[in-house]
């Protein structure tokens, strides 16, 4: 048996029931088999077993109080999985949907992501199984500190810096914030990422992970002569991330005809532009968590209980929302609508692996998740060396510096997947890249 279906076979045993944490390890070991059964080195100083095995991770229980006076508990996690070049680094997700396989194939992914961004961070994850749908300010607040008072043995600025993810943004990471100083008894500012410009945030950190994937896309559009301006996207999700997309594209002049919630998704042919840019920012913080109000409000056409792949006509699918969104049904359908060949995804692991093979199958092009959504995490890393430094840079320093880094990291991986025989492959492209620097820090570090 190979080395890597070994260990395939060894996660299976172990961890088959956590189905996005094996769904992740598959995609990535697959695709290093080039690299990783080319050299027996990797093998005998067990690099892949090390790999699939987190460093360290704690699972732990949040009680807060609800405004009705009511004990409340919710489940707290943070993984660190590797801190081979690097302090652990990634985002805390609070959904009602979070698990451990969840957080584990979210800081799997954290690993690669991290190490094409070409900063010194290490991969990490964490999250609750919060929900932050109807809550008040005050019990969001509440729920941070106690998932903080916790949580704060754990980071630093040199250990583990956490930022956010889905239902945390800079609201959540400043009550987190205020805890974990309370605690500290100093200000280490480097010890969480994504925080307001007044308290040592970053500028452009909130549109980083949009504006990332837009520049990403670019890069990739070069390559086929295609402009951002001519271009029609369909976008999921409403959040963060798809704002950012969003304002992007807006700004190039390219147009965005769709959004989505897990109430359904709008179409709306004039595009996404102007105030309704900034009404999504709106639905964010109202915690209701869906889209038909966008509908209502600008007259567009409202679709319960669906998503827009395969359904709309656009240039380009940019999945914006959570894990797991396209899946076989909506792969064929693209592929039947017949109009877009690309697949650009934002969201962590927004394709089923049945549907990723059937559209690489038929030739469809697929930006994988790891490395369009990258600028988020890289301008977090930008706002630990500003902490570090004490200082503050300009929006246009961190702004060039995140157009660098995605143009860096297109370069890379296509240079991956040539390098290893796989020319177009960006998805296999990310993983080999990603790996080679971490798996090269390992082997100098010895067993640990
Ligand atoms: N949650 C984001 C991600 O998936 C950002 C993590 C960070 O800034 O540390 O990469």
């Amino acid at each position: 048996m190979s080395y890597v279906d070994r260990i395939i076979q060894q996660v299976e045993e172990k961890d088959g029931d956590e189905p996005e944490f094996l769904q992740c390890v598959k995609e990535v070991l697959n695709s290093l088999r080039p690299v990783v059964e080319s050299d027996e080195k990797y093998e005998k100083a067990g690099i892949l077993e090390r790999l699939v095995e987190p460093e360290k991770s704690v699972v732990f229980r949040v009680p807060w109080v609800d405004d009705q006076g009511r004990v409340r508990v919710n489940r707290g996690y943070r993984i660190q999985f590797s801190s081979s070049i690097g302090p652990y680094k990634g985002g805390l997700r609070f959904q009602p949907n979070v698990n451990s396989s969840v957080i584990k194939f979210l800081g799997f992914e954290q690993i690669f992501k991290n190490s094409l961004t070409g900063m010194p961070i290490g991969g990490g994850k964490g999250g609750a199984d919060f929900d932050p749908k109807g809550k008040s300010e005050a019990e969001i607040m509440r729920f941070c500190q106690s998932y903080m008072t916790e949580l704060f043995r754990y980071i630093g600025p040199d250990t583990d810096c956490p930022a956010g993810d889905m239902g945390v943004g800079a609201r959540e990471i400043g009550y987190m914030y205020g805890q974990y100083k309370r605690i500290c008894g100093s200000y280490k500012a480097g010890a969480l990422s994504g925080k307001g410009l007044s308290y040592g945030g970053s500028i452009g950190r909130m549109e980083a992970t949009g504006y990332g994937a837009v520049y990403f896309t670019q890069e990739y559009f070069k390559t086929i002569g295609r402009q951002i301006k001519d271009t029609v996207f369909a976008v999921s999700g409403f959040g963060n991330v798809a704002w950012g997309v969003v304002k992007k594209i807006d700004e190039l002049g390219g147009k965005v005809v769709t959004l989505s919630g897990p109430d359904g998704y709008i179409y709306d042919p004039d595009g996404v532009t102007g105030e309704k840019i900034d009404y999504m920012l709106e639905m964010r913080t109202s915690n209701k968590d869906c889209v038909k109000d966008y509908a209502k409000k600008f007259h567009a056409e409202f679709y319960p209980g669906e998503k827009p792949w395969g359904k709309v006509k656009a240039d380009v699918y940019m999945p914006c929302a959570t894990q797991n969104e396209i899946h076989e049904e909506d792969a064929k359908r693209i592929l039947e609508e017949g109009h877009s060949r690309i697949l650009i995804e934002v969201a962590n692991m927004p394709t089923t692996q049945e549907a990723m093979d059937l559209l690489m199958e038929k030739g469809v092009t697929v930006l994988p998740s790891k490395a369009v959504n990258a600028g988020g995490v890289a301008v977090s890393s930008l706002e630990m060396v500003q902490n570090a430094e004490h200082l503050s840079w300009k929006k246009e320093e961190v702004d060039e510096r995140l157009h660098d880094i995605m143009k860096d990291i297109f370069c890379n991986i296509d240079k991956a997947a040539k390098k290893y025989g796989c020319p177009g492959n960006y998805v296999a492209g990310a993983n080999l890249a990603g790996f080679e620097k971490v798996a090269d820090a390992m082997l100098c570090q010895g067993i640990c």
